[in-house]
């Protein structure tokens, strides 16, 4: 190796190094702790109560971007409930990487004090502290610095902030449709730092059984819809059973189902005509919602072929969130990797997120790595670890300097 060409990879490795420690972990919490305190509680399908600020939150993430240097854009997905987004320009043609996060929580029912963020025994405390403002606020560090050391990029750095990942994902399926769509995409999600390459969907459904109203006295004038789904719970049983003996996903495992919600009859008295139940298949890759409906249809046909009675539908999707399955061999996988590895000094964890995320929607390679747990996520108490949050910040920005140093 000419003494040029050492030259030449030594500086940015230097220089990385020098960057990387510019991560402030004051900084850091005092960037949460102003999140922490904009509640953005997703309405889900209820009213919109006093805690449900998305658009307040959403300007704020648009101003922290826009102190930056970022050139920010926003766009509403419904009304009051915008994507925001911030661009930093490369200069020259490299890939465009995406720091992407949910703006919405979950409610805080029975929740004290939820915004209110209290930092105790190394730990910042309130809603949306892990899932996922403490990413948010790791992504506006790596902007800083790199604004403010005026490092020159090769590529765009695009910071995303989406509504609505918790009930729906209207935010991310809006950037489906309208873009953009980066090269690479990092997603902070609570993983405890574990880089997780893939992850199932979730396709919910409801099966439907239709039977004939009578008076109980007389159950054999009517055919009762609750008997019938009875047979289908049965037979999702042994589809369970079936699922199990399929060939796993290398990370991800088999798909599951579960019968979660049941509704039918009205009275006692009477033999209900009608019942449905709603079934939750968490699926892989190559478990579309079509080889799915073919399989409920194939195990509810063989009801209906034993039993001239036996009446189904099976009803739209109420929510179909797509698998994701980056490439454990994939650039952004390979380079976050390496970025934990040098940050914490031991190999990182790689394996499957146990949930379903926005990651497909951005249709690009995404990797799923953020601090804080899916433990503290969605409970009564949450919280991140700050030396996760800050180890966060400085993954993403060796990542983001790996893939776009001049
Ligand atoms: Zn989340």
């Amino acid at each position: 190796m000419s003494t040029r060409v050492k030259f030449l990879m030594a500086v940015p490795r230097m220089q990385v190094e020098e960057l990387v420690n510019l991560v402030d972990e004051d900084r850091l919490v005092n960037d949460l702790g102003t999140m922490v305190a904009t509640p953005s509680v997703n309405p889900f399908d209820g009213p919109v109560t006093e805690e449900c600020r998305e658009q307040e939150f959403a300007n704020l993430y648009r101003d922290m971007m826009n102190d930056q240097g970022l050139d920010t854009f926003s766009r509403a997905v419904v009304e009051g409930r915008p994507n925001v987004f911030g661009r930093l320009s490369g200069t020259s043609r490299g890939p465009c990487i995406m720091l992407a996060g949910h703006l919405d929580t979950v409610g805080t029912e029975g929740y004290v004090d939820p915004f209110n963020p209290v930092v105790k025994n190394g730990r910042l405390h309130g809603r949306g502290s892990c899932d996922m403002k403490a990413a948010l606020a790791a992504y506006i560090e790596v902007a800083r610095i790199i604004h403010n050391e005026k490092i020159r990029l090769k590529g765009d750095l695009l910071l995303a902030g989406v509504v609505d990942e918790e009930h729906l994902m209207i935010g991310s399926r809006e950037i489906s449709r309208n873009g953009p769509i980066p090269d690479f995409a990092i997603v902070g999600e609570p993983t405890e730092l574990k880089i997780c390459h893939a992850h199932k969907g979730q396709l919910c459904m409801h099966i439907k059984t239709f039977g004939k109203a009578s008076h109980s006295s007389v159950p054999e004038n009517g055919i009762n819809a609750i008997s019938h789904m009875a047979d289908v719970v049965k037979a999702l049983d042994r589809y369970s059973e079936e699922l199990k003996s399929r060939r796993p996903h290398p990370v991800c495992g088999h798909g599951r189902v579960n019968p979660g919600v049941i509704k039918g009859g009205t009275i006692s008295s009477s033999v209900p005509d009608y019942c449905e139940l709603e079934v939750d298949r968490r699926v892989n890759t190559d478990e579309t919602r079509e080889v799915v409906v073919g399989e409920y249809r194939q195990f509810l046909d063989r009801i209906a072929r034993s039993n001239p009675e036996f009446r189904y539908e099976i009803g739209a999707p109420t929510l179909d969130n797509a698998a994701l399955d980056t490439d454990v061999n994939s650039e952004i996988v390979v380079r976050i990797k390496d970025a934990y590895r040098s940050t914490l000094h031991k190999p990182a964890d790689v394996g499957a997120y146990v949930a379903a995320t926005d990651a497909p929607n951005f249709l690009c390679p995404a990797v799923i790595c953020g601090p804080g747990s899916i433990r503290q996520a969605h409970t009564l108490e949450e919280y991140v670890e700050i030396a996760e949050l800050t180890a966060a910040a400085k993954i993403y920005l060796r990542t983001v300097l790996d893939l776009l140093l001049q």
